[in-house]
């Protein structure tokens, strides 16, 4: 067991990073609760960090089999795992396929219109101004990163995308959009971070267009926890064991 008691280094809205013994090595805890709208929301249930960390650790692990670097290591328990320490770049970068959420609000295009090419927006990892999206010109001003580390990020994202995409449709869900962040391992390489699931993504039935996503809280849908069960039953193949 690598954690060390007590060593708590950072409790955000939705998870816990632990030291451990290995400076370069975390433990990532998943908690039960949800937020939304800058934590303005609040809500949990019963074994929703376990269900994200597992969809996350075998997303994790898809992408890494195909060549993506992640911070994702192992899993150490249902709803712990095992990562790389990053030093994280400050921006959240959301990819889209499909409109929703905000880009409905602020481009007036009705929700659910397929994008003729993946659109990448830039947010500013800022609670307190509540992530505002940025330009490229903000990015520099603020020096949140260079436009090479930029440029490598898109192509990351946009792969992580294309790989998602295909890996969601085969288990008859449309990938709407994504929300993914990147961050620095010890050996100065640009490396997935953070988590993959229905907390971070837009996850559409195929069929039906049934949201399965985050978006049920949100939107105060109802059936929470259903769907994000409906999300990792399709990815793990078979339902989750309570
Ligand atoms: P939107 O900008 O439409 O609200 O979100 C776009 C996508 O990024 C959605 O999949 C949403 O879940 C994700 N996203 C954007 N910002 C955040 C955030 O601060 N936290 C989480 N969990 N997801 C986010």
């Amino acid at each position: 067991m690598l954690q060390h008691p007590d060593a708590t280094l950072y409790e955000g809205k939705a998870k816990i990073l632990f030291s451990t013994s290995d400076p370069k090595i975390l433990v990532q805890e998943f908690k039960d609760d949800l937020t939304a709208f800058n934590a303005q929301k609040k809500g949990s249930f019963f074994g929703k960090g376990a269900i994200n960390c597992q969809i996350s650790s075998i997303i994790f692990q898809h992408l890494a089999n195909l060549g993506v670097p992640v911070h994702y290591r192992s899993l150490d328990s249902p709803r712990r795992m095992v990562i790389d320490r990053l030093d994280m770049v400050p921006i959240e970068v959301v990819v889209r396929n499909r409109v929703a959420g905000s880009l409905t609000r602020r481009l007036g295009i009705p929700e659910g219109e397929s994008l003729p090419f993946p659109v990448i927006e830039w947010y500013y990892k800022r609670d307190d101004l509540g992530d505002p999206m940025v330009n490229r010109d903000h990015i520099r001003i603020l020096k949140l990163a260079s436009d090479a580390v930029l440029d490598e990020i898109r192509i990351l994202g946009l792969r992580v995308n294309e790989i998602l995409l295909q890996y969601f449709r085969e288990r008859s869900i449309s990938l709407v959009d994504i929300k993914l962040e990147f961050g620095w391992n010890s050996s100065g390489f640009l490396v997935l971070g953070d988590e993959v699931d229905g907390d971070t993504s837009r996850l559409w039935d195929l069929e039906t267009g049934e949201k399965l996503d985050k978006d049920r809280f949100r939107m105060d849908l109802g059936s929470v926890k259903e769907g994000y069960e409906k999300i990792y039953e399709r990815v793990a193949g078979h339902a989750i064991e309570s």
